[in-house]
């Protein structure tokens, strides 16, 4: 078993790595200072200049496949990427990403929507959360309903990410009452020209996602994605490409809070002595650290099994579920061992310490990851022997 990382693997992390300290990491205080005002920590034409300088070294699009433009990265080589961005809270990701799904598109769909995505001309957000169905999304009740070569959508979608800037959105309605998830689930691209309306929902992170209204809201027939009634499946794509993500960026979250604290520890003297020489504050380094380390390999694991085409559901699930809790852990006892320092604006401890208490929800709760692990063991669809038997 080689566990180390080819030459390529290891340049392009390099070169991510020093995009972070030099391009990113020196807004940091410029973006904290902006968000405890209520504003963007990035406005859009700056992150597009940090977008278009790193494309000039080949970086646009790090999933997308080349025929697209994109770098037609893998799994694992995107997760790598993800843990150096995670090492910031500046909101940076690189240009000439899409929804996975959208390349499931026709040809007319790809280009109104697809290629403008990609070219960062259009922006989509991903709906299928409703306020009488989050984690039990096969129970959503926004409908559409067909007139002629028409379909008229009415509902309520909550929590969309990007709901508030989208000029479009992937929608998820019920075609099929009957049928429901099974067959009776179709997913629309809906122009926000069509009528659908957001509101920005305020929440205890700095970007809050938005309400998406749809009343009356017609689209033509030929905006389906996909197959009519297999909009369900469609989703749960969507979903699953997260899975191993989120938590590579909260990885790279706690590495670089683990190191600020160390540091802290090392020049903070208390009783006479630095509270780096307290066994207290050595343990919650230590913890810390192996808790990292156990992510990495889940999260390595997860994508490894993605490049490699394996059923990788119950590693992504174990590595959402144990990075969303262990990030939590780590960065309350970063904030510790920072004392007072710690809880105040000054530091983005605190920033991080909301943001991160958000991966125990989205794009799956805990429970929910916990209920998908003990049935896949419970079925026998997966060994508590891992993959490796
Ligand atoms: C900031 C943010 C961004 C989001 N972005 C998007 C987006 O872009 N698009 C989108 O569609 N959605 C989005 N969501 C919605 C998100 O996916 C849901 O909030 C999440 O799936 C949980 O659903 P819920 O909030 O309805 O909670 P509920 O489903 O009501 O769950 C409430 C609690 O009950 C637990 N629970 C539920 N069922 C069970 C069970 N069977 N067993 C044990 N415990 C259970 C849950 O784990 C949770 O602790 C976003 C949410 C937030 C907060």
């Amino acid at each position: 078993m080689d566990l180390t990382l080819t030459d390529e693997e290891r340049e392009v992390r390099e070169w991510v790595r020093t995009f972070v300290s030099k391009e990113i990491m020196p807004l940091e205080q410029t973006v904290l200072e902006r968000e405890r005002r209520h504003e963007r920590g990035l406005s859009f034409d700056e992150l597009k200049a940090l977008q278009d300088k790193a494309k000039e070294s080949g970086f646009f699009g790090v999933q997308t496949p080349e025929e697209y433009g994109g770098m037609g990265l893998g799994a694992l080589m995107s997760a790598l990427i993800e843990v150096e961005l995670g090492r910031s809270f500046v909101q940076f990701k690189f240009g000439g990403d899409a929804d996975n799904i959208l390349f499931s598109a026709n040809d007319e769909q790809k280009k109104e929507y697809l290629l403008p995505t990609i070219n960062g001309e259009k922006h989509s957000c991903f709906a299928i959360t409703e306020p009488g169905a989050g984690s039990d999304a096969r129970n959503i009740r926004t409908s559409a309903v067909r007139d002629g070569d028409e379909w008229v959508i009415n509902g309520e979608k909550t929590f969309i990410t990007g709901g508030d800037i989208a000029d479009f959105c992937l929608v998820f309605a019920v075609t099929d009452k009957e049928k429901g998830a099974d067959g009776g689930v179709t997913c629309f691209l809906a122009d926000r020209d069509a009528g659908w309306t957001s509101t920005t929902i305020d929440t205890m992170g700095e970007w809050g996602p938005a309400a998406l209204s749809f009343q009356d809201v017609r689209v033509p027939h030929s905006s389906i994605l996909g197959e009519e009634g297999r909009g369900f499946e469609l989703a749960m794509k969507w979903i699953g490409k997260g899975r191993y993500m989120l938590p590579a960026r909260a990885l790279g979250a706690c590495e670089r809070l683990v190191e600020m604290a160390m540091e802290h520890a090392q020049n903070r003297e208390t009783f006479g002595a630095p509270i780096a020489t307290r066994q207290a504050i050595q343990w919650m380094v230590a913890d810390s650290a192996v808790e990292i380390e156990a992510l990495r390999w889940l999260v390595l694991t997860a994508a490894w099994q993605v490049d490699n085409g394996r059923d990788s559901r119950q590693a992504q699930s174990m590595a959402k579920l144990y990075g969303g809790v262990k990030a939590n852990e780590i960065v309350d006892r970063m904030l510790q061992i920072h004392g007072g320092m710690g809880y105040t604006r000054e530091l983005p401890i605190e920033r991080w310490y909301r943001e991160l208490r958000l991966l125990r929800i989205y794009e799956g709760t805990d429970e929910i990851q916990r209920r998908t692990i003990a049935r896949n063991l419970l079925a026998g669809h997966a060994s508590v022997r891992g993959h490796l038997g």
